[in-house]
């Protein structure tokens, strides 16, 4: 029996002090020296580690404490008291929002899920993935159980082009020609980061984090280097067809690459095909509205894999009108790919948005088989989302000098964590292979299907 798969957690503590959600503010003046002060008692030590970054005069009680507020409640005297971060509300932007960006620290240093504990008090409903509900009706008692390893719960995806059915010879042989495939065990692959100081130690982070969790990663032209040679089982060239060269070496040894789309793209593929036949060729279609259109075409044409990709918000590529959110786009492009009957050869992979955990079996209901990750990585490497890179200045937290064993680390907590999630929804879900939760949208509600049936006789006047 193969070896199940495992992604192990190396616990990889911040190079920075993290930007903390809240600060205690401590009147000492009026302290009572009381032999068991509620510093004392404080259950996750906070205020015995205790430590103060010279350069930048952060308080380690800002990131560590975690919000129970035992201490404040307990001082006879009153003299502690807890405000919320100014910088930390700060961080980010409407969609990348502070707590996603603390989360993703966490991760990225324990490679544990985060609990928030005391049960959800968030709101009931919001934008993007935040309006879509998954079926938990198994969490009670998960028929399928491979959070605690009794059960192998697979994550695994095949990404190419597969065959709509098979035949077979007398003997049983398999008479189709079988497309070429790239397995990889988490339905996961590192995009391109949107942004950043994009040197040798984030690439190598990367490739590293890739390499052990058996995953791929997209690298550029404008990004390669022979430093990344060892890691070709792992990459793929993202091409852009005019000018393509069959023989630059960022093609050596590849087993998947992927090319910009633009309408003579075919030809692209063919000529790749002809040179190595083995090569599973992914076509990049931004996620616009004639993406539906131009992916069934495609399809059609014997195309193997289409990555459909939003900004990094999420958002579809409109000028001027309401852009979609990813999940709504991506729904009906795999809807309409599954009416024209093209839906199982390919594979469909989505990137854009993709914030949490949560947000890659969301992207898979609603018709992805798999999804490219970007900003996440960036931000389990420290970063902030200042975007002071992109405007040219320095990166608070040197980027730029990662070291790529600590970055390798950082990152693969990250997707320990994320795959840990995925397993658990899947248990909660009662499904025991990921392949089955794609386009499976009867085990999710949507807040506007919801409204509208509701309320939508009631208001339909309006
Ligand atoms: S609020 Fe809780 S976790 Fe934070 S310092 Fe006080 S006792 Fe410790
Ligand atoms: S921390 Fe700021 S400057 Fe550094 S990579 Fe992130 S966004 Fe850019």
């Amino acid at each position: 029996m193969p070896k199940k798969y495992h992604i192990k957690p190396t616990p990889t503590a911040p190079r920075f002090m993290p930007v903390g959600r809240s600060g205690i503010i401590d009147w000492e003046e009026d302290c009572l020296k009381c032999t068991t002060c509620v510093k004392k008692r404080c259950l996750y030590d906070v205020y015995k580690n205790r430590a103060y970054d010279s350069q930048t005069l952060e308080d380690s009680i800002d990131y560590q404490c975690k919000n129970c507020f035992s201490c404040i409640q307990n001082c006879p005297r009153g003299v502690l008291s807890k405000t919320i971060n100014p910088e930390f509300l700060r961080m980010g932007d409407a969609y990348w929002k502070p707590d996603i960006i603390h989360n993703t620290w966490f991760q990225a240093e324990t490679g544990k899920i985060p609990v928030s504990g005391a049960g959800y008090r968030g709101p009931f409903s919001g934008p993007g993935f935040d309006a879509m509900w998954t079926d938990m009706s198994e969490i009670v008692r998960p028929t399928r159980d491979g959070i605690h390893g009794r059960e192998y719960i697979s994550t695994g995806i095949d990404v190419g082009r597969k065959q709509r059915y098979l035949k077979f010879d007398a003997s049983g042989n398999v008479l189709l020609e079988m497309p070429p495939l790239v397995e990889i065990p988490l339905p996961v692959i590192f995009n391109v980061l949107p942004f950043g100081n994009l040197g040798q130690g984030i690439l190598l982070s990367m490739a590293e984090a890739a390499r052990q969790i058996g995953s791929l990663m997209y690298v550029t032209p404008a990004t390669y280097g022979a430093f990344l040679k060892p890691f070709k089982d792992h990459l793929i060239p993202l091409l852009p067809v005019e000018g393509l060269d069959l023989d630059a070496e960022i093609l050596e040894g590849v087993k998947m690459v992927e090319l910009l789309y633009a309408p003579d793209v075919l030809a692209c593929i063919q000529q790749l095909k002809l040179r190595s036949p083995q090569l599973v060729v992914s076509v990049r279609l931004p996620l616009d509205p004639k993406a539906r259109t131009i992916a069934a075409d495609l399809a059609h044409a014997g195309v193997e894999v289409i990555h459909l990709f939003a900004d990094y918000r999420g958002n579809e590529f409109v000028e001027g009108d309401a852009p979609r959110f990813v999940k709504d786009a991506l729904r009906e492009i795999h809807l309409h790919l599954v009416n024209v009957s093209v839906r199982d050869q390919i594979t469909l992979i989505v990137s854009g948005g993709i914030a949490l955990a949560e947000h890659l079996p969301k992207a898979i209901i609603c018709g992805a088989d798999g999804a490219a990750v970007d900003l996440p990585l960036l931000i389990a490497l420290e970063c902030r989302v200042c975007k002071r890179c992109v405007a040219g200045k320095s990166c608070p937290v040197s980027l730029q000098n990662i070291d790529p064993e600590y970055g390798g680390k950082r990152l693969v907590n990250l997707m320990c964590s994320w795959w840990s999630q995925l397993i658990e929804l899947m248990g909660a879900m009662g499904i025991r292979d990921v392949r089955r939760v794609r386009g499976e949208a009867g085990r999710a509600m949507f807040f506007e299907d919801l409204e509208r049936d509701t309320f939508g006789a009631l208001f339909s006047n309006r």
